[in-house]
């Protein structure tokens, strides 16, 4: 049995593989791939529209808003974002809560004069944590706030919508669909998909419909939010056998009981890890409790020259892909949808032996 921790791309459930690998020469009694079909083909348009309809339902998004599926992962959004909605002269607010809130800050400034950082990570006796909002520096006239709710790197997740009276926006890549969130409290959610929601590449951007009246003429039309949605996200061909694959994922997630069972498949895992960490000195996580990731959980041992060790002896027993990101250094669990509790149990139980042999 192999657990596979990685932070992404990310393990899928093994039904949906499964599913996909039967009907991989013949989807739907065609005889040919999904892949070898036009996206155009009302059988393939009747499969996305199932797709976003189950989205819909999952994450019970508003009918005002918009459901796009769209290229380039995370990562084009942090330059799609500013351009679609911000004017070149215009004001954006950013929280800086981590490595990739940084890089999607860095593109901003790109499109945008003024990109203001209204807090960053601080220090604190419990460990590091995201300022209260009450104390951020919000611009006046922000077009609007852009803040990663789970930094999958740093493994720092802020669990309050912040309402600042500007549209929000949510880099969601590595929490979507992990629990239940109130839509109507965002302007746009982006996410890439190979977390969550399927293979890389693909892209997820729920957008309120009002911003789309924003649009600026000068973006790059295939990241153009408003095109994309009045093309029904096939402007140019979409990434059919990824968009095929969400599908599946949405469907499965629906018979596991929704978000709200992912929500307390998640707490259970990331509590039973955090508990491992917390009752040992041999391990310790920083990151003070209320900003502690349910995804992302790194860790690190008191003694790095055991890593090596940690790391060989882990995927010896089916663990694999604990390597915490470079940046940060020792381990992290990653944990998405997918992951059954039995992976955390078990990385728990090898991390206690490990501990004990080792102390
Ligand atoms: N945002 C977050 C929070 C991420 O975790 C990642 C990828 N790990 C990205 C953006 C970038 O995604 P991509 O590589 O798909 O562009």
């Amino acid at each position: 049995m192999i657990y596979n921790f990685s932070a992404g791309p990310a393990m899928l459930p093994a039904s949906v593989l499964k599913k996909a690998q039967n009907e991989l020469l013949d989807w739907q009694g065609l005889g040919v791939s999904v892949m070898e079909i036009s996206h155009r083909d009302p059988i393939y348009i009747q499969m996305t529209e199932a797709a976003e309809q189950d989205l819909r339902d999952l994450m019970a998004i508003p009918d005002n808003y918009s459901v796009l599926f769209m290229h380039g992962g995370g990562r084009a959004h942090f330059s799609a974002v500013p351009q679609n909605i911000a004017s070149a002269d215009a004001t954006v607010d950013y929280l800086n809560s981590g490595v990739w809130s940084d890089i999607a800050i860095a593109e901003a400034r790109k499109y945008v004069t003024h990109v203001n950082e209204v807090a960053k990570v601080a220090e604190t006796p419990l460990g590091k944590a995201i300022p209260p909002i009450s104390e951020w520096a919000l611009s006046k006239n922000a077009a609007y706030l852009h803040y990663c709710p789970n930094e999958t790197v740093d493994g720092i997740a802020l669990y309050e919508v912040p309402e600042v009276g500007v549209p929000i926006v949510a880099d969601m890549s590595s929490m979507i669909l992990a629990e239940p969130i109130d839509v109507s409290k965002f302007g746009i959610i982006y996410a890439g998909a190979q977390k969550n929601i399927g293979p890389s590449g693909l892209s997820v951007v729920i957008i309120r419909n009002d911003l789309l009246a924003t649009q600026q003429e000068r973006v790059c039309t295939v990241m153009n939010y408003k095109v994309q949605a009045e093309q029904h996200s096939m402007y140019n061909t979409p990434n059919t056998f990824a968009w095929y694959l969400a599908a599946e994922v949405f469907k499965w997630l629906k018979a596991q009981g929704g978000l709200e069972a992912m929500a307390e498949l998640n707490r259970a895992k990331s509590s039973l890890l955090y508990e491992c960490v917390d009752n040992s000195s041999f391990y310790r996580n920083t990151i003070a409790p209320q900003n502690r990731s349910r995804m992302n959980i790194p860790f690190q041992l008191a003694d790095s020259n055991l890593d090596t060790l940690f790391l060989e002896q882990a995927r010896a027993e089916g663990l694999v892909a604990l390597k915490g990101h470079r940046f940060v250094g020792g381990m992290r669990a990653s944990m998405y949808n997918a992951m059954p509790v039995d992976a955390a149990k078990a990385l728990v139980d090898f991390m206690t032996r490990f501990e004990k042999a080792h102390k």
